[in-house]
C-alpha cells in the first residue's frame, strides 16, 4: 500500500485563445483548477478511495460558475439547463450516469447515488431528478442556474445557427469559455475511478445526449487499465466510443497509455473531426492529457511530482 497516489482534472476543451486571455483571467482559471486538484489529492492523501477524489472534484467545480456544469451550464435550445454526470469505479467496474437534469445542484452526486443506492446505471429525465429528491439531494432553482453570459452565448449561437462547444468562440464575442469537467485518480490502493459532468452543448436540441454520462464513450475506468474523462464535441467521441476504446487498446493491444490517448485523439478523432481532448491516468499513475484543440484546461499531480496546470 506505498503506491503513488495521482490525480488529475479537466475543466473543458475548445477554442481558448492566448489572444483573447489576460493574466487576470489566465490567473483565474489556474485558481479554480489547482483549488479542485488539491481538493481531490487531499482526499488521496489520507488513504482515501480514488470513486470520491474524483466525485470531490467534479462537485467543486459544479459549484464553480466558471465552468460548465451544475451552477455555469450552458442553455438549451429552448432556454433551459440539462444537465449530464456519470462516475465509475475501476475496482468494481461499478458506474452510474445521469443525464437531462434539471435542478440538481450537484449532478455528479446524483450519478453517484445512483451507482451506490440502484440497481440501475444510468437514469434520465424527471425520473432521475425524482430519485434525487428521494436521496435528499439538493435542488436548486432557475435562477441558481441562470448565468447571464451563458444566456448570452445562447443568443449569439441561436443568431448563427450553430450548436457550439461552450469553449469555442462565437464570432469575436464570447470572451468567456469554460468547460465540461471531469476528474481521473489513482489511490494508495491501486484503484482508479473517472468522473464527469456537463452542461452539454450550447443552443442543443431539448433531450440532447452528449458523451459525458455514457459509460465508456466520456467516462471510463477499469482497475486493468487505466481511468479516463473526456472533454468535446460529445457525438463523435460517443461515436468513436473513446474512453473505452483507449482502455481496450491497452488491454488487448498492450499499448501504453500515452500510445492509445495520442492514437485516439489526435488520429482516430481528429480524423473524423472530433474536436476535443481527455485526460486519463493508469494503474501506475501515469498520467495523459492530450487534446486536438487550441486548448484545454487541464491540471494534475502525482504523489510528490509538482502540481501541473495548462490551458494552451
Ligand atoms: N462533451 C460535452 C458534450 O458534448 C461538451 C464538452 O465537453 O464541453 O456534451
Amino acid at each position: 500500500m506505498n503506491r503513488k497516489i495521482g490525480i488529475a482534472m479537466h475543466g473543458g476543451a475548445g477554442t481558448i485563445l492566448k489572444s483573447q486571455m489576460n493574466p487576470e483571467k489566465e490567473a483565474m482559471y489556474t485558481d479554480a483548477l489547482k483549488e479542485a486538484v488539491l481538493a481531490g489529492e487531499a482526499i488521496l492523501l489520507k488513504n482515501g478511495l480514488a470513486v470520491d477524489a474524483v466525485e470531490a472534484v467534479v462537485r467543486k467545480l459544479e459549484d464553480n460558475p466558471l465552468f460548465n456544469a451544475g451552477k455555469g451550464s450552458v442553455f438549451t435550445h429552448d432556454g433551459k439547463n440539462e444537465m449530464d454526470a456519470s462516475i465509475m469505479d475501476g475496482k468494481t467496474l461499478k458506474a452510474g450516469a445521469v443525464t437531462g437534469v434539471t435542478h440538481v445542484r450537484n449532478p455528479v452526486n446524483l450519478a453517484r447515488a445512483v451507482m451506490d443506492h440502484t440497481e440501475h446505471v444510468f437514469l434520465s429525465g424527471s425520473g432521475a431528478v425524482d430519485f434525487a429528491r428521494a436521496m435528499g439531494i439538493p435542488l436548486e432553482t432557475d435562477e441558481y442556474f441562470y448565468v447571464q453570459y451563458r444566456y448570452d452565448q445562447l443568443k449569439r449561437a441561436r443568431e448563427s445557427d450553430t450548436i457550439v462547444l461552450d469553449h469555442t468562440a462565437i464570432k469575436d464575442i464570447d470572451e468567456k469559455k469554460f468547460g465540461t469537467v471531469g476528474a481521473v485518480a489513482l489511490d494508495v490502493f491501486g484503484n482508479v475511478a473517472a468522473a464527469t459532468s456537463t452542461g452539454g452543448m450550447t443552443n442543443k436540441k431539448h433531450g440532447r445526449i452528449g458523451d459525458s454520462p455514457i459509460i465508456g464513450a466520456g467516462t471510463y475506468a477499469n482497475n486493468k487499465t487505466c481511468a479516463i474523462s473526456c472533454t468535446g464535441h460529445g457525438e463523435f467521441f460517443i461515436r468513436s466510443v473513446v474512453a473505452y476504446d483507449i482502455s481496450c487498446l491497452m488491454e488487448y493491444k498492450g499499448l501504453t497509455l500515452k500510445e492509445a490517448c495520442n492514437y485516439v485523439v489526435k488520429d482516430k478523432l481528429k480524423k473524423l473531426g472530433g474536436e476535443g481532448g481527455l485526460i486519463a491516468i493508469d494503474t501506475h499513475g501515469n498520467i495523459e492529457m492530450p487534446f486536438n484543440t487550441e486548448g484545454m484546461y487541464r491540471a494534475s499531480k502525482h504523489g510528490e511530482d509538482e502540481l501541473v496546470t495548462g490551458i494552451y
